[in-house]
């Protein structure tokens, strides 16, 4: 797989019993089965709950195109932690991978900056994918300082991490905390232009090898609002929330990041 691929991934959060799971997830990798082939170079995930995590699993089975991802992941695999899911137990559910540092989960679960670092190596350390997501609030976008705060959440997690745990499988996300869950999308120019910043600033670390990241988007993105922010250009596709959870709408978002020029080779 390139570095830079397209990924569409539907986050759930606290929605969907196991029923609801494996019908949505089976109505996603059936449509991915019958899709075209330029839907074929968007890789597509969903992070269900953990409850969920089996029942989804069983519609990617024998094979699929679909990919599964926790939502969330403890820093350490086993040990006297009660209610955390660690690596290896995500990775024998099937997971692909984890997000990491999920806005709500810096703001409604006590994720520090160190938290996401020791969590975002644990997952990458176990050879899993993990969704690193940053993203400023409405009041350091309002101030101007949206480039500072992502940056400094960008090197709290990532500064010491090894080129080879970056060029293994760190996917990036942008998602501004304004625009989660309330309607209110980035512009196009703002997505790109804080893309064009976070590549910048991988670049200026790891040089071309580690800013050859996939950087997803992320906040209140529709099926209508896919198509112009992916065309923007430097957004690798989506981690999307309330539109995720119905197949047809993460169909067309995922239709719609397909019809983006390819950034990769
Ligand atoms: C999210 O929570 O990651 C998200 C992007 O949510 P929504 O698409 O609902 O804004």
């Amino acid at each position: 797989m390139s570095q830079r691929a397209m990924w569409v991934v539907g986050n759930w959060k606290q929605n969907h019993l196991p029923e609801a799971a494996l019908t949505t997830a089976r109505a996603i990798a059936d449509g991915l089965a019958g899709a075209n082939g330029g839907v074929h170079r968007v890789h597509v995930g969903v992070a269900p709950p953990y409850l969920s995590i089996a029942a989804a699993r069983t519609a990617c089975r024998p094979i699929s195109d679909l990919w599964l991802f926790a939502q969330d992941v403890a820093a350490q695999d086993a040990g006297a932690h009660t209610g955390e899911v660690g690596p290896a137990m995500i990775a024998q559910a099937g997971c692909a991978g984890s997000i990491v540092g999920h806005s709500e989960r810096r703001a409604d679960f006590g994720d520090t900056d160190a938290l996401v670092r020791r969590k975002l190596h644990a997952t990458l350390g176990a050879g899993l994918h993990a969704i690193l997501c940053v993203g400023e609030r409405l009041e350091a976008r309002d101030a101007g300082t949206h480039e500072s705060v992502v940056i400094s959440q960008l090197s709290a997690a990532l500064s010491d991490l090894p080129l080879e745990l970056v060029t293994a499988r760190l996917i990036l996300a942008y998602e501004p905390v304004w625009a989660i869950g309330t309607g209110r999308t980035a512009t196009p120019e703002q997505a790109a232009s804080m893309h064009r910043c976070i590549r910048g600033w991988l670049a200026e670390r790891w040089s071309a090898a580690g800013a050859d990241r996939s950087i997803l988007y992320g906040g209140s993105v529709k099926p209508d609002n896919a198509g112009a922010l992916v065309a923007a250009g430097d957004i690798d596709g989506f981690l999307v929330g309330g539109a995720s959870l119905e197949a047809p709408s993460l169909l067309a978002i995922v239709r719609a990041t397909a019809s983006a020029p390819s950034h990769t080779p």
